[in-house]
């Protein structure tokens, strides 16, 4: 639809086309005990401040197209599932810290502009692959996010309370904050590389990247002493995102952007539709095409070419560099066989959306005693699927999507520091997926560098 016909078009009329989303089906949805207290978490966040503004979610959008055309590489990261709890100065500070130090060292195996995208500020809702959990022969509702309900396992903590929607809202609004804070304050300045290394515990990663911080460190006196000027180097551009899912808190933070007339979603800058939401028919796909945030959608291994070309229709049908962005999570064993043939197609079809690597959530194992658990091989294999992948096909592998904290956790298997099965117990902190430690994440940006340097 263009601007002039929009102009014409009520508030409210603009609301009403959003809104036949509500005619399909939703999947993941909370069953909310009291229908009316949803109405009235609703409301209250229908009269909250936006969390972004839509000029920096069009500002993204420039920046995901120049990495669909291979000028600029996007790292998407954080929990698999924030926690109000978690919400700290110190954990986010060290969430921003591991991304940072990540996109450095991509920065410098790539040459290329690096695209922070935090799994922040806002990832508090999950998919379940059921909707009761039963434990000693107790069943309760599934832990759904914080957003939800909570992870404690007795009947209070799990039944769904709408006031969390409220709550996420402000927990996201200080963690946002606090993330502003950092990235525009001098903390990100790149003359504090070697400073974000500070408080983790020293390993091989660790000192790795010691030594590549060295090099920086040196690149930028001499830089100074030629008198180059600075400015662009003290802040960073960081951006907030997270998986649309629970349609009650996306809804109400909805807005008309007064600048273009434009539907925003203004819980995150860039907002994603998991494997389990992706329907055609779907309430997601729906309501997100009409918001003008950069979408993600992830597509896993039973992903056809038609089902990628038609989501690429209903949620990109101008074809936008940079509007739609294929988060590929295949698994190890079977990327190889699946990618190439979705990349052909798609490019065929002349469509070209940024294509970037989700080499977590294809490679889930449960362990004999019960750990949710990835192992890190897999997680590169995948990696390195994927850049063969396109390099077979000749497109442009443009991004990675990964869990990751700045905690000192024992949740993936493997990597230098080889946690096993026993390890696993030891520090085990996330409430659904396992994360790449502090350390492993590191590891894993050396090697994408590596890929990115051929
Ligand atoms: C996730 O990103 O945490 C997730 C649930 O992923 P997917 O939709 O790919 O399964
Ligand atoms: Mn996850």
């Amino acid at each position: 639809m263009n601007a002039v016909s929009k102009q014409t078009l009520s508030a409210q009329q603009i609301f009403e086309q959003l809104d036949t989303y509500r005619l399909l089906e939703a999947k993941q949805q909370p069953s909310w005990p009291d229908a009316r207290a949803v109405e009235a978490a609703k409301q209250e966040l229908s009269t909250q401040p936006p969390l972004v503004f839509a000029g920096e979610a069009d500002q993204l959008r420039e920046r995901l197209a120049a990495a669909a055309r291979g000028e600029a590489f996007l790292l998407q990261g954080g929990d698999c599932a924030e926690t109000f709890e978690a919400a700290t100065a110190d954990r986010i500070r060290d969430r921003v810290k591991t991304l940072l130090q990540m996109a450095v060292v991509l920065t410098y195996g790539a040459s290329m502009p690096v695209i922070k995208v935090g799994r922040m500020a806002g990832q508090f809702a999950k998919p379940r692959s059921s909707d009761n959990e039963t434990r000693e022969g107790v069943t309760l509702p599934a832990y759904r996010g914080d957003l939800v309900n909570g992870y404690e396992f007795t009947e209070q903590s799990r039944t769904p309370d709408p006031s969390r929607l409220v709550q996420g809202y402000h927990v996201s609004a200080s963690t946002l904050n606090l993330i502003r804070a950092f990235t525009q304050g001098g903390f990100a300045d790149l003359r504090q590389v070697h400073a974000w290394n500070q408080g983790f515990v020293s390993n091989p990663a660790n000192r790795r990247y010691e030594a590549l911080a060295a090099e920086i460190d040196r690149a930028l006196r001499f830089m100074d002493a030629c008198g180059v000027d600075h400015t662009a180097l003290t802040q960073t551009e960081f951006y907030v995102s997270h998986e649309a899912l629970l349609l009650d808190y996306e809804r109400p933070l909805t807005r008309i952007d007064s600048r273009t007339g434009n539907l925003y979603d203004t819980s995150g800058h860039m907002l994603w539709i998991g494997e389990r939401t992706r329907d055609i028919d779907g309430a997601h796909v729906d309501y997100l095409s009409k918001v003008r945030n950069p979408i993600g959608v992830k597509l896993g291994p039973t992903a056809t070419v038609d089902d990628a070309l038609r989501l690429i229709d209903k949620i990109d049908p101008e074809r936008e560099p940079g509007r739609l962005t294929f988060i590929t999570r295949m698994g190890a064993g079977k990327i190889r066989d699946v990618l190439p043939g979705l990349l052909a197609g798609v490019r065929d079809s002349g469509a070209q959306p940024l294509w970037i690597t989700d080499p977590m959530h294809g490679n889930g194992i449960t362990t004999a005693t019960g750990y949710k658990t990835r192992r890190f091989d897999d997680v590169m294999n995948e990696l390195l699927g994927f850049f063969e992948a396109h390099r077979e096909v000749g497109t442009i592998p443009g991004g990675i999507h990964v869990e990751v904290t700045g905690d000192d956790v024992t949740e993936v298997l493997g990597g230098a520091e080889n946690i096993d099965e026993e390890a696993l117990a030891t520090r085990y902190e996330s409430v659904v997926d396992p994360r790449l430690n502090h350390r492993q994440s590191l590891e894993l940006a050396f090697q994408v560098a590596e890929e990115l340097k051929r």
